[in-house]
């Protein structure tokens, strides 16, 4: 099993020093803790669960009356299960892409979008088959 630790800090770096920060185990999304407890996500940090329910929520609520809206949250929850393996996988995977991510380009790019771009990144770095053959 390729397991690589001793990777100190990865990628983000939080802008306000001050602040506590919590690494989420799965996909190592740093994160303010979020305030109050509340179940998280298996594999997941609870501020990492709780920004994917915020993220989501609007599509959640659209699901119901939209098929194709309701394709994209299950395309969703499959890539954060993916992404949240239980039990963790040792020190989270150096993913190229997270929830955070998605939620950090909300404000600019159609959420349908994110995580279509989500998933195919981290189906690549899971190293997942992939359906077409682009790989020979
Ligand atoms: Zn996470």
């Amino acid at each position: 099993m390729p397991g690589r630790s001793g990777c100190g800090t990865i990628g983000r770096v939080p802008d306000d020093d001050a602040a506590p920060t919590e690494v989420c185990p799965g996909c190592g999304a740093v994160l303010a803790p979020a305030p109050g407890a509340g179940p998280a996500h298996p594999g997941a940090s609870v501020s990492c669960t709780r920004l994917f329910e915020v993220t989501l929520r609007g599509l959640r609520e659209e699901a119901a009356a939209d098929a194709g809206v309701a394709a994209v949250v299950r395309e969703a929850d499959a890539t954060y299960d993916l992404q949240h393996p239980v039990p963790p996988a040792g020190a989270p995977r150096a993913w190229r892409t997270t929830i955070a991510d998605v939620a950090a380009d909300l404000d600019v790019i159609d959420l349908a979008v994110l995580v279509g771009t989500w998933r195919r990144t981290v189906l690549e770095d899971a190293g997942a088959p992939r359906r077409d053959e682009r790989y020979r």
